[in-house]
């Protein structure tokens, strides 16, 4: 895949990806296309050297691993771990509500979000759908209405005056996305032929306008009734694209971290089993910008029982096995900013389009050792591909990963690291076109390589003969 290539087929991921079930399901697409076999967690899982699996956790948790032709249990893993989720709105479980005779979507705001970026956007709506089918069957169904259907507007300046010294305003009370207006004839009508909510007072859908819930069962093929649970993320309908003068850019939302999700996926899909005696694990969690304490998120046990069963269930080779594997844990990374350059360590500075950058905090704010750093800048250079290093200053608050969580949970050693942008969080991202392409190079050369040039070093400085 050439740069631009790269960069084009990030930005339709992401289009496609506007929830982490969707972000899942985009990434098995591209695993499948190349043989990968899903596996049932709750079933015994028969694994042969030079298989390639996949697993996932309420559907917005991915885990695909290939085993080397000559793999064996108790041999080393390498280890990619991003995550699926990016802050968000999301539909509340009741978000039924009007004023003053507009219908109106009550929403969440999920992780960290720059929420004044939602204002003034179209936004349409993404995620899983709970429907009940024949015998009560519970399923949960992919949903992506992909127009503009929620805005939340801004009050005009002419009513507030200091609003370009301070946007300032309630989360709760002034970030409600307006959904349309309230047709009293209709509204009834609509609501007796698709939902029959007089019928089920105490249902799920009786919390939601029967507009919303109309939207949805056309989209879904079913009836509004049988509609009882979701989780939907409100999106930008604005597609990412290539910007810049000369398209140096990619303008998208979610690349923190879609952009990782992305390319530890096609990484993957890349890399060649064959003579390979590890295993090349790729982690996509849900919950990291909610601080990855769930079942799905990176805190979870889930990792360690991975390992386990590539390590046949042994504690001895699972042991091993940890001593020998490693985790790169990737997510994106702060640009230096041209108009707020004060605001970055004056030694680091990370350019977009400089490369993958690895981040340092001895803080455990990140997760990577002196040897990782080595190891991994001697892996850049082995296959010429650019490497950059950051840490925040003593001044600045420093944000954190997935890596130090997986880290300590499983006990791998890992290294943080990712592609710099600028505008994390904010509703629309700014990174760089030529960074995708340089991942999948790096994340690629990780999984064949690194075993290799982990296996020649030593990194014990108490043993006697360092001393
Ligand atoms: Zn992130």
């Amino acid at each position: 895949m050439a740069v631009r290539e790269a960069a084009v087929d990030l930005i339709n991921y992401i289009n496609r990806s506007p929830s982490p079930y969707h972000a899942v399901a985009e990434a098995i697409k591209v695993l499948k296309k190349v043989g990968y076999q899903r596996l049932d967690e709750s079933a015994d899982w028969k694994l042969t050297p030079g298989g390639m699996y996949y697993m996932t956790r309420n559907a917005s948790t991915l885990i695909a691993f290939a085993l080397g032709e000559k793999f064996a249990a108790g041999n080393p893993c390498q280890l990619i771990g991003a995550h699926t989720d990016s802050p968000c709105l999301r539909v509340k479980q009741r978000s039924k509500h009007t004023s003053v005779g507009y219908s109106l979507v009550k929403s969440e705001c999920y992780g960290g979000g720059i929420w004044a970026t939602w204002f003034d956007r179209d936004l349409k709506l993404a995620g899983k759908v709970i429907v009940k089918g024949e015998n009560n069957a519970l399923t949960s169904r992919l949903a992506h209405i992909d127009r503009p259907i929620l805005h939340i507007p801004t009050l005009a300046i002419h009513l507030d005056r200091t609003v370009n010294e301070a946007f300032k305003f309630n989360k709760e009370e002034q970030l409600i996305p307006v959904l349309g207006l309230i047709e009293k004839e209709l509204g009834g009508e609509v609501e007796k032929k698709v939902t029959g909510v007089e019928k089920q007072q105490q249902s799920f859908t009786k919390h939601h306008d029967t507009k919303l819930l109309k939207l949805l069962s056309e989209h879904l093929g079913c009836a509004g009734d049988d509609i009882i649970g979701f989780d939907l993320c409100l999106a930008d309908v604005m597609p990412g694209s290539l910007a810049g003068v000369d398209e140096e850019f990619v303008m998208a939302p979610r690349q923190d971290n879609l952009v990782n999700a992305w390319a530890g996926t096609h990484a993957l899909a890349k890399h060649s089993v064959s003579g390979s005696s590890t295993a090349a694990v790729l982690c996509l969690y849900d919950h990291e910008e909610v601080g990855s304490q769930s079942a799905h998120g990176a805190g979870t046990e889930l990792t360690n029982l991975v390992l386990q069963r590539l390590s046949g269930n042994n504690s001895e080779l699972l042991a091993k096995c940890i001593a020998k594997s490693f985790l790169l844990s990737a997510d994106q990374v702060h640009a230096v900013h041209p108009n707020y350059v004060s605001k970055h360590e004056s030694n680091f500075q990370p350019a977009v389009n400089g490369g993958i950058c690895m981040k340092h905090n001895s803080n455990q704010r990140y997760a990577t050792t002196a040897m990782g750093a080595a190891l991994l800048r001697e892996l850049a250079l082995r296959n010429d591909i650019p490497l950059q290093e950051v840490m925040v200053r003593n001044d600045s608050p420093c944000g954190s990963t997935i890596g130090p969580i997986m880290s300590a949970k499983t006990a791998l050693r890992t290294v943080d690291l990712g592609c710099p942008q600028l505008s994390m969080h904010s509703i629309r991202e700014m990174g760089g076109a030529k960074d995708p392409y340089h991942a999948v190079r790096l994340y690629k050369a990780f999984y064949e390589q690194f075993a290799g040039i982990d296996a020649a070093s030593t990194d014990e400085t108490c043993d006697e003969t360092f001393i």
